[in-house]
């Protein structure tokens, strides 16, 4: 075939389909992943999105185009997509790359199948199964059910759907004029999907009742009590209470033991949202690093929960997505809840056990296959291999934390518990300036400005947010497993050098 013809020619030819491939693996292994993890290029290629629509050409048109201009359109949408696994890339709770994980995605990707029935997905309906069993034996329970959802945003929405459903079965088929007003429970550090999901679920945000957190960012289980009495004084029914390990952005853990005796006493459904739960934590990888022992205690009461929903897309570099929804309950809530029983996909006389059509407990049809790439990376690591890195980002996280008290112009805004470091870059002009009355105002300027500058010169990314009162300041994640000492100074050079005329 001339490189010339239209691509649409490709169809049934299965040479040039292979050929085709190879060439665009080879972009994909060059430009995305060589270029994309090293540190001598840029972690972005910013530009205005006037410009960017100009380069990319984005008009479909009624012609094909060549193998050549594909491959060249390729290479364009890496070029300036954000290499989020690049060595400087600290923007979100994501980052780096695991190449055992991402040949789990591109093979799922390849297979393109739908995990809702044995039928079609044999391999992935025993491996999810298989991969479920195992986060929950790090949560701490032997048996339970679960399944993996888009994104934790959606598990989270799952555990109060399941909450609301166990109590008042009815709402399946009735809807909410068979409910009570009802109230649910999290604390102001939450994640914002909790009121998202009460809002889609037709709970409405006023349901979401916040409960305060202390100055580290961990609800006060006191306050939690006094909410509790105040919803079921204006006549409202308490059912679910949503506690937080490792929050988004101070990475606080929720004190769960305390937490799980208030849900005891109510009987009230206890989620945990523990998208970072560092599997160390649980120590049951076997592996005797001390700071998993140090920070086990963080998760003391997990096991108390009914459900958890846990995102290995973050802190374990699995890739997006893949975050799970573990349960404790034995009683197939997630299918009785869910479940309409499609005749034409789940027929009960197949030839084989139904119960591996496990479609049927989510609300979609569709579901995209994410227990591969876990599954591939875990096997590849083993157990002990991940809780390594866990351990080594605590570790990166702490030097982090020292050199920041070392250096002038840098401010922790609290010693970290998780990988989540929070500072402020202080530049010349504000040291010493802490008592001015504008300090704050002019200090909550200082993130932006640095941010379009790193940006525009593509040399790091790292996000920034105001918390409460505090202006604001840096967040940095230590998540991904290639990071070392040196790119820590890096980070805290480069600020210092973005910032030097402020
Ligand atoms: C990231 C995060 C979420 C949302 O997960 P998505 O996969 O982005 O939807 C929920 N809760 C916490 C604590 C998070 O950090």
């Amino acid at each position: 075939m001339a490189d010339s013809e239209p691509l649409s020619s490709l169809d049934g030819d299965p040479m040039a389909t292979e050929a085709l491939l190879w060439d665009v693996f080879g972009i994909i292994v060059d430009e995305a992943i060589q270029k994309g993890t090293s540190a001598c290029e840029k972690v972005c290629e910013w530009k205005e999105p006037e410009e960017l629509k100009e380069l990319l050409d984005l008009e479909l048109r009624s012609q094909g185009e060549s193998k050549e201009q594909i491959l060249e359109r390729c290479r364009t949408v890496i070029r300036y997509s954000v290499k989020t696994c690049h060595p400087r890339f600290f923007n979100q709770l994501f980052s780096g790359l695991d190449p055992h994980s991402l040949a789990g995605r591109i093979i799922t990707e390849s297979l393109n199948t739908s995990q809702y029935t044995y039928e079609i997905a044999p391999v992935f309906i025993l491996m999810e199964e298989e991969v479920l069993k195992k986060l929950r034996a790090l949560v701490g329970w032997s048996f339970g059910d679960g399944v993996f959802c888009p994104g934790g945003s959606i598990s989270n929405m799952y555990a109060m759907n399941l909450a609301r459903y166990q109590r008042y079965p009815d709402c399946k088929q009735r809807g909410l004029r068979s409910l009570p007003l009802l109230a649910l429970f999290t604390s102001e550090e939450c994640h914002y999907s909790i009121k998202k999901g009460a809002a889609f679920l037709g709970l409405g945000t006023d349901s979401v009742r916040v409960v305060k957190a202390d100055e580290r960012g961990k609800m006060i289980p006191e306050d939690l009590e006094r909410q509790i009495s105040l919803a079921e004084a204006e006549g409202a029914v308490p059912f679910l209470v949503s506690a937080t390990s490792g929050t988004t952005v101070l990475g606080a853990f929720d004190p769960l033991e305390a937490i799980a005796d208030v849900c005891q006493r109510h009987g009230l459904w206890l989620h945990v949202d523990a998208h970072v739960v560092p599997p160390a934590l649980q120590a049951a990888w076997g592996g005797s690093v001390l700071l998993s022992q140090t920070h086990r205690h963080l998760l003391d009461g997990i096991q108390r929960a009914n459900s958890v929903a846990w995102n290995p897309h973050k802190f374990l570099t699995a890739g997006l997505q893949c975050s799970a929804l573990l349960l404790q309950d034995t009683s197939n809530l997630l299918k009785r809840c869910h479940g309409s029983q499609a005749s034409y996909l789940f027929q009960q006389d197949k030839f084989y056990d139904v119960a591996l059509d496990t479609g049927d407990k989510v609300v979609q049809c569709g579901r995209r296959v994410d227990c591969l790439k876990l599954w591939l990376m875990w096997k590849a690591q083993g157990g002990q291999g991940l809780e390594q890195r866990v351990d080594q980002a605590f570790a990166l996280a702490r030097y982090l934390v020292e050199e920041i008290k070392k250096r002038e112009g840098f401010e922790l805004v609290m010693e970290p518990e998780f990988v989540n470091v929070c500072f402020w870059f202080v530049p010349p002009s504000l040291r010493g300036k802490q008592e001015s009355p504008d300090y704050s105002e002019k200090l909550a300027k200082v993130a932006p400005v640095l941010k379009e500058r790193m940006v525009k010169e593509g040399s790091m990314m790292i996000g920034y947010q105001p918390h409460g009162a505090r202006a604001n300041f840096f967040r940095m994640v230590v998540v991904n497993p290639m990071l070392t000492q040196a790119d820590m100074d890096f980070l805290l050079d480069e600020l210092e050098r973005l910032g030097q005329d402020l």
